[in-house]
């Protein structure tokens, strides 16, 4: 029985190695302006005390700069008053302080916006921020690659091949370039009401197929001396990339929503074709092992509704018995239709039959409100024209 499991621990130890490796060939350029300059942005407290080292400055200058690049969001170093001017300007000759540049910036009939960002090669991808309607609070949905290597069949985003991960700094910056728009800055502290107060990570591509530089931009986004948000308010979804979920849980501790989406292997794999790889009872197996879930912090199951696909309530009666037991919600996602998606959304009817089931089951069932339709800023409607370089394809 041991050797049992210690082959399975070894088995997922090297898939989580090859899945590391396959990631890092997809890595963004790094971070050096064409004068040489370097980004501060998406820096490691240890990384900007080596890069401060190298210049002969002393250790307490990173908590400085901290302080003014992600609790102020100051950008110009001549701003930065509690460092002298001399300094001012040696870091400026060395360094920027950097955003991605906004494209374009659209905002819907309900307030929801969408940033097209451009990144220093020129590739490109979206972010929205979903302002709650009642309250002074909202979501912002970061974007984890261009494109995606997978190809759920009702998503947008999977119609674009993966061009590359995008890095820690542009990750931590989509967030930075969306407070901007609102100016919020300094980082509003502890309880205060914050207009951007969650993150999902569940924009463009597959989180987990892009740890790393997620993991990095998330450690900086929650550091307490910065824009210090708690990881009870990060939520990281994935189609089910079982040898990363529990490296998530047990470093980063953020909530988990799973994009489920079927109830049978035969459904799945034509649905998420991931689940080819790791299918239903082991996706369901990792949830149940990830450490951060109890019933304060519930795994979400999100489950598209897609008219005569997966909606009716014997697939609901099924859902309920495959995650009996887990601390779990079902969040029922209509689906939004994007230009040559094949399927339709689910009847009000239907949807309202299938969440009656689960909810009568004990679990809370919202059905998620499409917001930013007309401008294709919706669950699955985002995508960027940018392609694979030949030098990647
Ligand atoms: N790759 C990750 C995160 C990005 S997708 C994942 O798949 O979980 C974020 C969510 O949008 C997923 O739950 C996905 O299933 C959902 N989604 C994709 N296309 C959609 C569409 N056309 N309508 C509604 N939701 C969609
Ligand atoms: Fe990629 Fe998620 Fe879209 Fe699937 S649903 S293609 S994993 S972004």
């Amino acid at each position: 029985m041991s050797t049992t499991v210690s082959a399975t621990a070894d088995l997922t130890a090297t898939e989580r190695a090859r899945i590391l490796a396959k990631s890092a060939l997809f890595d963004p350029p790094t971070a050096g302006l064409p004068d040489g300059r370097r980004d501060l942005v998406g820096m490691s407290r240890a990384e900007l005390g080596q890069e401060l080292a190298a210049i002969g400055e002393a250790p307490f200058r990173v908590k400085q700069l901290w302080h003014w690049i992600y609790h102020q969001g100051v950008t110009d170093f001549a701003r930065m008053s509690s460092i002298a001017r001399p300094l001012q300007e040696k870091l400026a000759d060395r360094f920027v302080v950097g955003r991605p540049e906004a494209v374009t910036v659209q905002t819907s009939e309900d307030d929801t916006r969408k940033f097209l960002f451009r990144f220093r090669d020129g590739q490109e991808a979206e972010t929205v921020y979903i302002p709650d309607r009642e309250e002074d609070r909202g979501a912002v949905c970061l974007s984890s690659q261009v494109g995606c290597t997978l190809s759920c069949r009702f998503c947008h985003t999977g119609t674009q091949t993966l061009v590359r991960n995008l890095g820690a700094a542009e990750i931590v910056g989509q967030f930075m370039a969306a407070r901007d728009s609102y100016g919020e800055w300094p980082s509003p502290k502890g309880e205060t009401p914050r207009l951007l107060s969650t993150i999902v990570l569940m924009g463009m591509g597959e989180p987990l197929y892009n740890y790393e530089n997620i993991a990095k931009a998330m450690r900086i986004v929650m550091d307490n001396e910065g824009i210090g948000l708690s990881r009870r308010r990060i939520t990281l979804s994935t189609s089910g990339v079982v040898p990363m979920m529990d490296r998530v849980g047990e470093e980063l501790g953020v909530n988990l929503a799973v994009s489920l989406h079927a109830v049978t292997d035969e459904l799945r794999d034509e649905l998420v074709p991931l689940n080819r790889k790791y299918p239903i009872r082991e996706v369901i197996a990792a949830c149940r092992r990830y450490p951060a879930a109890s019933n304060a912090r519930r795994i979400t199951f999100e489950y598209i509704m897609l008219k005569g696909i997966n909606d009716s309530e014997a697939e609901a009666r099924a859902l309920v018995r495959l995650i009996a037991g887990l601390p779990a919600k079902v969040n029922l996602i209509p689906f939004n239709p994007w230009p040559g998606s094949r399927y339709e959304p689910s009847t009000r009817a239907a949807v309202e039959r299938f969440a009656k089931i689960v909810n009568d089951a004990g679990f809370s069932a919202p059905v998620r409100t499409p917001r930013g339709r007309d401008i294709l800023a919706a669950c699955g409607q985002l995508r960027t024209e940018s392609r694979r370089e030949r030098r990647l394809a």
